[in-house]
């Protein structure tokens, strides 16, 4: 097989910029091409189970620049708010010797950078080059060249998709017949507040009196799930919804009033719906599939394997993927083709990531992790 010596990554999400380090770490070359023109303070918090924090600190990754907010408790309370199970994630944590953090996306994403283009030791590979505002439109998988919108070509010995869940890349492995995406039924309101300004507040300073991930759980799959994150100075909600929503169109924003929003939450406390306000976003995922690469070109992340966030493991399975990848890629057998090295790669992963797909279907019901998941303890 010709040597890897220059990997082009399409997305600097949570995957691209994973496998961007774990391949540097390896002394390969990477670049990295983003449509965004910058990286910035989008989406909310992030669980950052042990599975994906033992890679993290394995790259280098500091929690303390990263302001992560070390686990606690876990309480599940029914609409009534009786507390009707809980969990200490220390625990979990004093378990497996690797803590739980809980991270603002952004936080996470720029720290990823700093690390992927940071100067390291010689045994790395040069700090990885990041392009903005390059929108990928085509790859050819045979040569590993891709084409971004403005007719630019880029050629690397693979090219990995890490372009999430409406990936380019994956609609040119597997062809123009790509499923589109499954919505799930659900939408979720998400949004962040300030803690300090919640502790002034005598309603809902019981939110965020400690360190804690509150799980509120009522009828149809309707719950509230708060926690906190950037060092404990916002507080996180992701409350899903079952909610009309065409199936057809692959938008992520859907429709929510307040109105519709006060009355799906009307049998929860008053103090949780006063914290509620619509900005609602549709869940969905895919279909397993096989067939995650073709010729030079492979798929990461949401791009290959996009699942619901029922067990909060989206970003880890990425995560994980970056730590397996290098695996198959450079230490195997010198003569080894690399579609072999790639199809190892997939059968490795394929096992694992579709369990946690399907797991994460069936918990939209509701939470049933503790029994259900053991994700992410591996
Ligand atoms: C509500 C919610 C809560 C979640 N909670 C958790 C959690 O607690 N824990 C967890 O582990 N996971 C969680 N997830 C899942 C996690 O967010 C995703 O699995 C993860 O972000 C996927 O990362 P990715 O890099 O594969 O894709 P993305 O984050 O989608 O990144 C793709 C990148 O590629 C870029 N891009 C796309 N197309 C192109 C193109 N054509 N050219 C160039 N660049 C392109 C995009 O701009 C983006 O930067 C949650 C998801 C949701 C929706």
């Amino acid at each position: 097989m010709s040597q890897i010596n220059k990997v082009l990554i399409v997305g600097a999400g949570i995957a691209g910029l994973s496998i961007a380090i774990a391949l540097r770490k390896r002394g390969v070359v990477v670049e990295i091409f983003e449509r965004t023109p910058e990286l910035s303070e989008v989406g909310a918090a992030i669980s950052v189970a042990p599975n994906s924090a033992r890679v993290l600190l394995s790259f280098g990754f500091d929690p303390k620049r990263a302001r992560a907010t070390d686990a606690g408790p876990q309480y599940e309370y029914n609409k009534d708010g009786v507390v009707v199970d809980s969990l200490d994630l220390r625990d979990i944590v004093r378990d497996v010797g690797v803590p739980w953090w809980f991270l603002h996306r952004a936080d996470l994403q720029f720290e990823l950078l700093r690390i992927a283009t940071s100067d390291r030791d010689e045994s790395w590979g040069p700090p990885a080059m990041l392009r903005l505002g390059f929108n990928i439109i085509r790859v050819d998988c045979d040569s590993g060249v891709i084409v971004s919108d403005k007719g630019e070509r880029f050629q690397g010995d693979l090219i990995i998709g890490a372009d999430g869940v409406k990936s380019v890349i994956r609609q040119e492995i597997t062809g123009r017949m790509d499923e589109p995406s499954v919505y799930s039924g659900h939408s979720a309101f998400r949004s962040l507040y300030n803690i300090e300004e919640l502790k002034a507040d005598p309603e809902l300073r019981v939110f965020v009196n400690e360190i804690k991930m509150e799980d509120w759980v009522g009828r149809d799959g309707r719950r509230c799930l708060l926690y906190p994150c950037r060092d404990n100075t916002l507080l996180n909600l992701f409350a899903p919804v079952f909610w009309e929503a065409s199936q057809s169109v692959e938008s992520w924003r859907a429709n929510g009033k307040a109105s519709d929003l006060a009355e799906k939450f009307k049998e929860f406390p008053k103090p949780l719906q006063k914290l509620l306000f619509p900005g609602l976003w549709q869940i969905r995922d895919r279909n397993p599939v096989h067939g995650w690469h073709k010729g030079k070109a492979l798929l990461i992340g949401d791009a290959a394997h996009p699942m619901l966030p029922h067990q909060g493991q989206g970003g880890a399975q990425a995560i994980e993927d970056a730590a397996s990848l290098p695996i198959f890629l450079l230490d195997t057998p010198p003569d080894m083709s690399l579609a072999a090295r790639l199809q190892r790669f997939e059968e490795f992963r394929y096992p694992r990531v579709t369990a946690i797909q399907e797991r994460s279907r069936q918990q939209k019901e509701g939470p049933k992790q503790r029994e259900d998941s053991e994700a992410w303890k591996c």
